[in-house]
């Protein structure tokens, strides 16, 4: 019989008094405690709470050569009363484990990984910033431990929780480069799994065009360097005239929940959408023509950045964020729901008490 309880072992060397939160580093800042949870002979086991803190790792570790890992992001915030709540933490558990799928990792249970991340969150609630806009970062991962060297699925794994508080994330608004070389995915490939090595096969193709004075890349699809994927780390909507065009999230493209949460908010509002292929040419030429009235990356983290300026193939047009309506729009009701400034009509929210 598999122990599959919670432990709880507390921090009892708080470092919630250095923390700054008027001027919180994103990511740089970690709470006191982390969930833990280890598999082996098949099966998840050992689920703690534990003090924050290093891991000792064999140098052979299959996932440092092999890359078997893969993540999540969500944020736990305060609504007005001061009640800490989570934000469609089901969608996280469904994700990572759709992720697993692809990577062959094991499924984490997903009420396993609701309870941990709601009694991490009712640990860690001091380090939730209370400001709007601001938040307590989840960072669920699973990566695999096996001390060996060979190409093969692991059969050891860790799943790990750690929170960083986090300010409220303005964004200014960036400059895309269409991207007509380099790729981030293709059909078939692992565009769909929120796995770590699609982050390292972007980075050279990212410096290359900060280089060039662009902040991001927007990629294309791998064929023919048209169709429009997504943007870093976030999905990516326009507005064309009175219609919100997003693409399909059909195999290359990372189902974000900021996506799915606006879909449904703009749906909610009346808004015309379209969730179809658009190609680069389209967006240029809309661009030109004056009917491109915004476009704009949503995801976790940011929530929304807005897009001031496309470069492709040595075309450039430029959009005027100032006077966007639709984005700040949609920032505005995710963040207020968040906060229960606004009614959650929907259950996004699970309050923590
Ligand atoms: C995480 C991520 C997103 C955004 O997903 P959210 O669930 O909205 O945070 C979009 N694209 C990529 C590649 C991502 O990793």
């Amino acid at each position: 019989m598999i122990d599959t309880s919670l432990k709880i072992i507390k921090n009892t060397n708080s470092k919630l008094h250095e923390l700054d939160f008027d001027n919180i580093p994103f990511g740089r800042a970690f709470s006191d405690h982390m969930y833990v949870a280890d598999y082996k002979d098949g099966a998840w086991g050992d689920m703690r709470i534990e003090p924050f803190g290093n891991f000792s790792v064999h140098p052979a570790n299959i996932a440092w050569h092999y890359g078997q890992s893969i993540f999540e992001g969500m944020k736990a915030t305060k609504a007005i009363d001061g009640t800490p709540m989570l934000f469609r933490p089901e969608m996280h558990a469904k994700r990572i484990n759709t992720s697993a799928r692809r990577m062959c990792m094991p499924e984490f249970p997903e009420d396993a990984f609701l309870e941990a991340v709601y009694e991490l969150v009712k640990l860690e609630q001091a380090w939730i910033p209370k400001k709007e806009g601001s938040a307590l970062y989840l960072r669920p991962y699973m990566v695999a431990m096996d001390e060996f060297i060979g190409v093969q699925v692991a059969k050891t794994y860790k799943f790990v929780i750690f929170c960083c508080p986090v300010g409220p994330y303005y964004s200014k608004a960036v400059k895309l480069k269409a991207d007509d070389k380099f790729i981030r995915a293709a059909e078939g490939g692992t565009g769909e799994a929120k796995a770590a090595g699609n982050y390292a096969g972007s980075l050279y193709p990212a410096q290359i065009a900060k280089q060039e004075g662009y902040d991001q890349i927007m990629w294309l699809d791998a064929v023919n360097h048209k169709r429009i994927q997504e943007v870093g780390t976030m999905n990516i909507f326009f507005v064309i005239n009175d219609t919100i065009v997003t693409p399909p999230t059909s195999g290359t493209i990372l189902k974000g929940i900021t996506r799915d949460s606006a879909l449904t908010i703009f749906e909610q509002k009346g808004y015309n959408i379209e969730v179809r292929d658009l190609t680069i040419d389209e967006v240029m030429k809309a661009g030109h023509d004056g009917s491109l009235k915004e476009v704009f990356g949503t995801g976790t983290a940011a929530v929304v950045a807005n897009v001031k300026e496309i470069g492709y193939q040595g075309d450039t047009i430029t959009l005027n964020p100032e006077s966007y309506t639709v984005s700040p729009f949609l920032k505005d009701t995710i963040n207020g729901i968040r906060s229960t400034r606004i009614e959650d009509v929907n259950g996004w929210t699970v309050k923590v008490v």
